[in-house]
């Protein structure tokens, strides 16, 4: 067996490795939230829609506003309690979205999607993880005002962690929708699949949603049979990551390949072939001589690709 690559320090995974502490416990006490409204040190991040909104700065900009500032910004459709940060309250609070749009001509702001700010590196990496709690969680109230059983119109309450339906008492709790993102490997060879969206050059992991009533494990083994016709053994848990577009949780897995001939679902993939571990190895460093990629480090992707190539992965 050829000798690891170095392909350098780790990177941080995005949108993991939270600050906040979310203390639960509060978010049904309104008084106890009306205090922390009204803290000095309460900050909050602006969302609209899919944007996010910052204050310009010369390197990287910086994505809190006092709450007061904030509601300056716009109508506020609604503002959800993220928690806390060395005790001082963080909120979320969504803009109409085109009054975010507006904003867009400002000079002292920059308006753009969580994506490219993840990607360009454009905010203080700690803000992540809060900004992809609060873009979730306000994405889930303007898709759910209202009450999925009765069809009457639903209130948010506890900080916005719950929607109430006055109707029929029903309550709604956030939603997190579960996906498994996966590598099938075989010794020196692991299976990458294109997306019809991606840029050319890239290839990544195959992934999909778990459906009701189904496992991580059987999810892996349906979705890369679905995908690609390869048949899968053993499956092994990587690590998890928070991906907020719109509220979903990825879950990486390294799945043990038992069968070699791959049969392309082309409504799915625009590509999908086998990749041995030294071209993979070129990708992840940026040196493809094809200028072939790995998704950006900021994304799970990366980090499951990247174990196989520098590490055992243990599949029995
Ligand atoms: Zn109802």
């Amino acid at each position: 067996m050829s000798p690891r690559p170095d392909l350098g320090p780790k990177p941080r995974l995005g949108y993991t490795a939270s600050l906040i502490e979310r203390v639960a416990e509060r978010r049904a006490d309104a008084a106890a939230m009306a205090a922390l409204e009204t803290d000095a040190n309460a900050r909050a991040y602006v969302v609209g829609g899919e944007m996010i909104v910052l204050n310009k700065g010369a390197e990287i900009h910086d994505p809190i506003f006092t709450l007061a500032r904030a509601r300056a910004l716009g109508r506020t459709a609604e503002m959800v309690f993220l928690g806390l940060i060395e005790s001082a309250p963080r909120f979320a609070i969504a803009l109409d979205p085109a009054d975010a749009e507006t904003l867009k001509a400002r000079d002292d702001l920059v308006v753009t999607d969580l994506r490219s700010i993840a990607i360009r590196g454009l905010i203080a990496a700690d803000h992540l993880p809060p900004l992809a709690e609060g873009k979730a969680l306000l994405t889930w109230h303007a898709r759910h005002r209202f009450c999925s059983n009765c069809g009457a119109p639903s209130n948010g309450v506890e900080a916005g962690w719950r929607r109430d339906c006055p109707t029929c008492r029903t309550q709604h709790f956030p939603r997190t929708d579960p996906v498994v993102i996966m590598l099938p490997v075989a010794g020196e060879r692991c299976v990458l699949g294109r997306s019809h969206r991606f840029q050319s050059s890239m290839w990544s992991c195959l992934a999909g949603f778990i459906e009701p009533g189904e496992a991580i494990e059987d999810a892996v083994r349906r979705e890369t049979r679905e995908e690609v016709g390869i048949v899968c053994g053993r499956v092994s848990y990587f690590a998890s990551q928070p991906w907020p577009f719109p509220t979903s949780l990825m879950i990486g897995c390294h799945a043990q390949a038992l069968s070699r001939d791959i049969v392309i679902d082309r409504v799915e993939l625009d590509d999908a072939r086998w990749f041995d571990r030294e071209e993979v190895a070129a990708m992840l460093l940026r040196q493809h001589p094809n200028g072939l990629t790995t998704p950006p480090t900021v994304a799970i992707a990366y980090h499951i690709i990247r174990a196989w190539v520098e590490e055992e992965v243990d599949l029995g």
